[in-house]
């Protein structure tokens, strides 16, 4: 694994310019522009592929997977945080582990779950590595969320249904934020917030994106 020293210092420069671009695209949480500053974006991809860790593009994790590319990761954590601090977060999808990383500081804890063990082992490695200590990992099938932990102040999922898997929005708390991607060949992230007081949920459609399938059941062991 690619270590944090070594391109440490070339991708700090490099991280800067990312963040320029992302502040040019439109990203303004401060909060979310600092913690992708400070995050080694090159560690979360494969030694042969980490050069490229900064440009603005979804790139390949193994599995038929991928990291998605920065300003999807901003613009996902800024929705999240939009509607107000978020204490318990579930994440959909842990991947490489990277999306994980960028929420850690900002919340109070993240429960991830992924469907392919090896992917979510090399993502806890780094995570040690970076020395976060406020996620809990769950080797399961995600679609239906994770019932056990519920209720959560956020959901994020970084792989697309088609449509929203209801339980999702069942184990948001009162004024909880769902923000997922949804549809087949074309999709949209939505962000949905559940009222404080009544089992109502609004919804808001966003940016046109492109992630891979949440897939049901089948999980992939070590
Ligand atoms: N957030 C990741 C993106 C990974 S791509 C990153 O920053 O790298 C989406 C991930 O969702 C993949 O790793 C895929 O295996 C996982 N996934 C897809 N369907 C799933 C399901 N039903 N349950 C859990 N994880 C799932």
């Amino acid at each position: 694994m690619s270590s944090l020293q070594g391109l440490g210092m070339m991708s700090r420069r490099t991280r800067l310019r990312m963040i320029d671009r992302l502040r040019a695209e439109g990203i303004s949480d401060k909060r979310v522009l600092d913690v992708m500053a400070e995050t080694p974006r090159h560690i979360f991809l494969d030694e042969a592929m980490a050069h490229r860790a900064y440009d603005d593009v979804s790139l390949p994790i193994g599995y038929g997977q991928t990291l998605s590319q920065p300003w999807v990761v901003a613009r996902m954590t800024e929705l999240l945080l939009s509607l107000g601090p978020r204490r318990r977060v579930l994440e959909i999808g842990t991947g490489s582990g990277y999306q994980t990383a960028i929420l850690s500081p900002l919340v109070h804890e993240v429960i991830s779950i992924e469907r392919i063990q090896p992917l979510q082992k090399k993502a806890r490695e780094r995570h040690a590595l970076m020395n976060l200590n406020n996620i809990s990992y769950f080797h399961s099938d995600g679609e239906f969320g994770l019932e056990s932990k519920a209720p959560y102040d956020a959901i994020i999922s970084t792989a697309a249904p088609e449509q929203v898997p209801q339980s999702l929005l069942d184990q948001l708390a009162p004024s909880g934020v769902l923000v997922i991607p949804v549809g087949a060949q074309e999709q949209r992230l939505n962000l949905f917030s559940r009222r404080a007081d009544e089992e109502v949920f609004d919804r808001i459609v966003c940016e046109s994106v492109f992630f891979v399938p949440l897939v049901s059941g089948g999980l992939v062991h070590a």
